[in-house]
């Protein structure tokens, strides 16, 4: 919608994978050796980086000690995997996305919403790959590295509900993304000792972990196209997770002497109305106020001349600011 309305987006990069699981235990005695278990400790977690050959970088993302892997569409006929834990990170597995880093321009158009149709587009696969019922597409870590599909599962039982589907995961992932993953997963092996056992599952797929576009922000956080604009939370796409909302109450001051300016009752500076009441053919909204010349009687049309009038042309609610 915004993007049909003109506002100034780029396509930025960002990342595609998988869910990985393990049972916590293979992590927590991976990262606390002999005192793995202990309550003092709780549940390891763990952080994991690798430059792949093919130049991409590979890492963990939003790992989840004792957690789920959950499902995060928003759209129908596709799937896509996040993660979560409870406040006692006490389930039986550690999950994480394990993504591989994508750029505009090189794997998909640098437009702006190209990225959110390479997203949709393997979403879709993925969807398909479990199996077109919303479960997800499954494979065992030992099956992935031997570049066989996967027939059944082993001792990690995954968390995703409504379940999975084993499968080839390479059938929902681009090329150089199960490349870098076949070369990144025995990095982390030693890192994390049992990092790829057999049977660990990922669970497909990952598509994000940020938003694929940006709105670019200018003077005071307002649109660079347009003026009242200020794009916010993680669909702006300056920062991934719950950070944004950080930026969010460092420009709230801001924005609220800009709307209380705007929603003020505007003054008449014909002077035929009293300051403190609004124009009639002029009222105000949520955001700023709008001018309907038609119902100002025809001595008050020129409402160009009005000090809160906007340039905009009538019923069009102009920005707030303005
Ligand atoms: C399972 C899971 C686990 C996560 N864990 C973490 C974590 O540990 N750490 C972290 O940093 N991030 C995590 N995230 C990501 C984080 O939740 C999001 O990045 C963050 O919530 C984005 O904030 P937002 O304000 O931009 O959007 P949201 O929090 O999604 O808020 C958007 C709001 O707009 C409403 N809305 C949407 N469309 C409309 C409409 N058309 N009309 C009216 N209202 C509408 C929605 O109902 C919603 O209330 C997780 C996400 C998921 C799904």
């Amino acid at each position: 919608m915004l993007h049909d309305e003109g506002v100034s987006m780029q396509a930025k990069p960002f990342s595609i994978g998988v869910r990985i699981e393990h049972p916590q235990s293979v992590i927590d005695t991976a990262q606390f050796g002999s005192a793995a278990g202990s309550s003092l400790l709780g549940a390891a977690e763990y952080r994991l980086v690798h430059h792949a050959a093919n130049g991409r970088g590979v890492y963990s993302f939003c790992m989840c000690p004792g957690g789920t892997v959950v499902a995060a569409t928003s759209e129908e006929g596709q799937v896509v995997t996040n993660g979560m834990s409870q406040y006692s990170r006490a389930e039986r597995n550690a999950n994480s996305g394990i993504v591989v880093e994508l750029r505009p321009g090189q794997d998909y158009p640098d437009e702006p919403l190209a990225g959110v149709a390479f997203q949709r587009h393997w979403e879709k696969q993925a969807f398909v790959a479990g199996g077109g019922d919303y479960r997800a597409p499954a494979q065992r870590v030992g099956d992935f590295l031997a570049g066989r599909a996967s027939v059944s599962l082993g001792e990690v039982v995954p968390s995703y509900r409504p379940g999975v589907t084993p499968t080839d995961l390479s059938t929902c992932l681009p090329d150089f993304v199960v490349e870098a993953l076949r070369e990144a997963l025995p990095h982390f092996d030693r890192k994390l000792k049992g990092y790829t056992m057999e049977d660990a599952v990922m669970t497909g797929v990952e598509t994000r972990t940020s938003s694929p576009l940006r709105i670019p922000r200018g003077e005071a956080g307002q649109s660079v196209n347009t003026p009242g604009l200020y794009p916010a939370g993680e669909g702006a796409g300056y920062a991934g997770g719950f950070s944004p909302r950080r930026w969010m109450v460092s420009v709230w001051p801001k924005l609220w002497r800009v709307i209380s300016r705007a929603c003020r009752p505007p003054l008449c500076n014909i002077g035929c109305c009293k300051p403190a009441l609004p124009h009639p053919g002029i009222r105000r909204c949520g955001w700023g106020v709008s001018v309907r010349p038609e119902r100002l009687p025809p001595v008050h049309r020129n409402v160009v001349a009005h000090p809160h009038a906007p340039s905009a042309p009538p019923r069009q609610c102009f920005q707030a600011g303005g």
